[in-house]
Parts: C-alpha cells; structure tokens; sequence
C-alpha cells in the first residue's frame, strides 16, 4: 500500500508551507506500519489559520454576510466534493483508528454531507427575524448572527463526523472554522481539505491545523477565536472549560461517558441482540455513548449474562477493512495498555470474567482485544465507573425499575443510555427518569433533527438540531419603540 503523505497545510484557502519541518506520522492499529504523515501545525501556523479566518469573518462582503441561500450552494458543493471521495474517506478512517470498514462507509463517508445539507436547510428555513409584540409596549425585534470565528478541537474516534458536528452548523451559520484534527487521524482531514478547496469555499472559512494538545491548547487560547468547540476527553474538557472561563469565551463541550442500558423483564433478548451490539460494541468500544454497564433485572440476570457473552464470542475480530470484521483493533498500544489495566483492576476488585480479558490469540500484529464482559458486580466497581473506551461491558443486576434508575443515574457521567422493552411506552417512561443528555429506546441513533450532548461530566452544549445552529450564533434584541 503506498502510503499518503502531505507536505503543506490547507490555510487560506490553499496549501502552505508550513513554518516547521515537524511531520506526524500516522501509524496503522493493524500493522503496526507508518501510512503515512502530515506536516504538524507549529503556533505561527495556528496564527496564519486563525488570522485567515478572522479575515474571512470580517470581509464586509464576505461569508458571514452572505443570505443563507448562497452559503446553501457553497455546502451543496462541499458535500458533493465530499460525496465523490466517501470511500478514500471511509478506508483512511479504518486504516488509521482500526473502525470496521462497514461502520466506517456509514459515519465517517456517508454522514458530513448529510450534516452539511440539513443545516444549510435549517438556516434556509429559520425565519430571519423572531419579533415580539412587547408586554411594556412596542416590539422585540430579535436577530441571530454568526458568532465569529470557531476553534474546533476533535478526537480520533470518529473523526470526520464529529468533525461535521461542528463544521456544518458553524459553516452554515456564516462562521469560518479552524479545525485542529487529532494526530491519530489527520489523513482523512487533509482529504476534507481537498474536498473544501474542489467545492471553492472561499479562502480563510475552513482551516486544517493538526497537532497535539499543545497546539490545540494554543488554538483554544487564541485571541483571534471567538468560539470554541470541543469533543474529546473529560480531562481535556476540564482544561479547556477553564481556559475558556477565564476568556468568557462560549464553549461546547462533548466529553466522556458511562452510559447504561436498562434491561426490562419483558426485553425480547434474542430480537434485541443485534442492536445490542450496536450500543455496546460498536466502533470496538471507543464511542462516548455508548452503554457500557448493562443493567439486568435480577429475575433474568444469568440469562442476559450468557446472552451478552455468546454475543461477545460471536463477533468476529479481525482486519478492519474485512467487510465481516466486527471488532477491529483499538486505537494505539497506549489505548490498548488502558484498557487491559482497567480488565486487571476489575479482576483484583473480585468481578466475574465471563468472556474475554485478553488479546486474542492468532495475530502477528495490531492493537486488538477481545470484547470482555463482566458480571457479579455492583455498580461501586472501578470498571463500572470510569470511562474505559474499549470493547468492556459491566453487566449489574437491579431488583426493580427503581433500583434500575438508581444505579443508571448514579455516575458521574450522562451523556447516552437505552432502555429496553417489549412495551415501548414503558420503556420510554423509564427512560424520562434516567439523568443523561440522549436516550433511546430498544435502539440508539443519534438523528440529525434532535439535539444530542451530556451532562455532569459528559460536559455542556448541545450538538445537533437546531439547538447546535444556535451555539454558533448571538442573539441580538433590538427594542422598536411603541407605534404612535
Ligand atoms: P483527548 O481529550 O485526549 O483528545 C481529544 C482532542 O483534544 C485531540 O485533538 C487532542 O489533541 C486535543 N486536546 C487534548 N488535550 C487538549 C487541551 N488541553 N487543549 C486543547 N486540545 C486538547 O481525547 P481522546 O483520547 O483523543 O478521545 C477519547 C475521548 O473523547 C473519550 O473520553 C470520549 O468519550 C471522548 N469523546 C466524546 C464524544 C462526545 O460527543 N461526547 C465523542 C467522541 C469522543
């Protein structure tokens, strides 16, 4: 396989030398082997993006003045340039962070230019001006416009749609974007780059900046950004919250997880198997909703444990670009090391292993682990309480629907869960209890209408829906004076 290499980095709307000689090299979670490499954004190139933006920001006949219409047309054609490159995308993101091919063609091919239509659409639909017959006489005439220029900071779990989580409601709010990817997964970034500049975004409006935390701390600091969103790691999340309190700079943040599904004793478990999978250990367990302690009633305990460890044996492990490869490798060897260390801390706390625990026997090579479950363990054990980011599941009996919304809300996490039943409506009133940011009902799928975030330490802000338009704008009210 030859491998992709850039020398230049996507600012202002064209490729520029960077001001350093530091290069990312980006490493397959499958073999081990280099794939190929970015230039590493230096502080000066974060300056030059950042100015970019700001000068594309403020041109008086520029993007954020353009009617919703024109911006339409821009994203049209940045989804379509997106569209005729969705399979090169979906096989960097698989090649780079191990997701299965089929999962890949989905989230990461398919869903930016999805994102990208409906939120032209949004803007298209939304009445321009909100006016309000005053209680104290005249009129409320209220007005949104685009917050300025937004400092994007994504992780490397599903790097492009995350990324259009931010970029689609920003860019068709009329702000410009400075996206600083992960270092794991730059490659698919830079071919983003190349779809924004076939589309003709005008210069300055979308940036490409990769680098590590310190570059990402920088761009997050900068005095030329008015806006920051971020999707990464609580500890991440806290650092930026602070920085960003200190500014009085608006900040979204989409953090860690701990979510639970809650098992009901009339679950179908055989016809709810296969979504199960796809809550528990999709993306081979490095999604932030997904539910990672599962809650049986103590009545079917031992059958939902054996149903859940069938399942886990059942999937097959292997290459991520294998159309049939269920569980891929994890990330990076440093992922991996977590998530055995979490394994060894949930077996010296005493929880039953009743499937996997170890690498899996028969490769040479790449970050792999088998999907794990434990049982006979209450809610207090470190593996149920801390985002552990692979294929681990905690499987917590409950003696009742109280006891059952009880363990799911005590967390420090709220941000995903699932509740399922035979009888939708009582599981959907279950669900209302149940202190998270998302929930669903015998399924999950974050939908592009509704909008999706945490609470607690799942962080704050919404994405999604038209309540993520509204963090890339400000209100303005103006007070129209009583008619005479
Ligand atoms: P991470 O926080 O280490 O890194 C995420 C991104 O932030 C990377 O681009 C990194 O370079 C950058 N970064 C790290 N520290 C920074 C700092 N102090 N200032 C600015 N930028 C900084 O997270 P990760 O390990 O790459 O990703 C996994 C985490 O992301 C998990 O905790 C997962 O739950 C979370 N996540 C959350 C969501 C969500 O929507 N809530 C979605 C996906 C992943």
């Amino acid at each position: 396989m030859t491998s992709i290499d850039y020398r230049e980095l996507y600012i202002d709307g064209g490729w520029r030398t960077p001001a350093t000689g530091t290069t990312i090299t980006v490493h397959s979670p499958t073999t081990e082997q280099p794939i190929g490499s970015v230039p590493a954004a230096a502080p000066q190139d974060i300056d030059r993006a950042v100015g970019a933006a700001r000068a594309a920001f403020d041109d008086p006949r520029g993007w954020s003045t353009w009617h919703p219409k024109e911006r339409a047309e821009a994203l049209e054609r940045f989804a379509t340039e997106l569209e005729s490159r969705s399979a090169e995308t979906a096989l960097r993101v698989s090649l780079q962070n191990g997701m299965p091919i089929w999962l890949a063609e989905q989230f990461e091919g398919g869903f930016p230019a999805v994102l990208l239509r409906y939120f032209a659409q949004l803007m298209i639909d939304t009445p321009e001006v909100d006016e309000r017959a005053g209680m104290l006489g005249g009129t409320a005439r209220i007005t949104r416009h685009p917050i300025g220029v937004v400092g994007a900071v994504v992780p490397w779990n599903v790097p492009q749609a995350i990324s259009f989580l931010k970029l689609a409601p920003a860019l068709a709010a009329g702000c410009t974007v400075v996206l600083k990817p992960a270092e794991e997964t730059v490659l698919d970034a830079f071919l983003m780059a190349e779809a924004a500049e076939a589309a003709g975004l005008p210069a300055g409006v979308l940036n490409v900046v990769p680098g590590g935390r310190d570059i990402g701390a920088y761009l997050v600091e900068h005095p030329g950004v008015d806006k920051v969103s971020f999707t990464g790691s609580t500890a991440a999340g806290r650092k930026i919250a602070e920085t960003c309190g200190r500014l009085l700079r608006p900040v979204t943040l989409e953090l860690g997880g701990k979510s639970a599904a809650i098992l009901l004793d009339d679950v179908d478990l055989d016809a709810s198997l296969e979504s199960l999978f796809g809550v528990t250990f999709l993306n081979n367990g490095q999604i932030c909703w997904l539910n990672t302690r599962v809650l049986a009633p103590r009545s079917r305990y031992e059958q939902v444990v054996d149903a859940l460890t069938d399942l886990a044996r059942s999937l097959k492990i292997g290459d991520p670009l294998d159309p049939a490869t269920k569980i891929g490798p994890l990330v990076s060897a440093r992922q991996r090391e977590r998530v055995e260390s979490y394994i060894a801390q949930g077996r010296r706390e005493g929880a039953r292993l009743t499937t996997g625990g170890r690498r899996p026997a028969g490769f040479d090579s790449g970050y792999f682990m088998e999907p794990t479950i434990f049982a006979d363990l209450d809610n207090s054990a470190t593996v149920a309480r801390e985002e552990i980011f692979g294929p681990v599941l905690s499987v917590i009996p409950f003696t009742d629907e109280d006891e059952a919304i009880a363990i799911a809300n005590d967390s420090d996490y709220g941000l995903g869960g699932s509740v399922w039943s035979s009888d939708v409506e009582r599981a959907a009133n279950l669900a209302a209890r149940v202190q998270s940011g998302t929930i669903g009902v015998n399924h999950y799928t974050n939908d592009p209408v509704a909008p999706f975030g945490g609470i607690k330490s799942s962080g704050m802000g919404r994405e999604l829906g038209p309540e993520g338009l509204h963090t890339f704008q400000h209100i303005r009210t103006v007070y129209l004076p009583p008619a005479v």
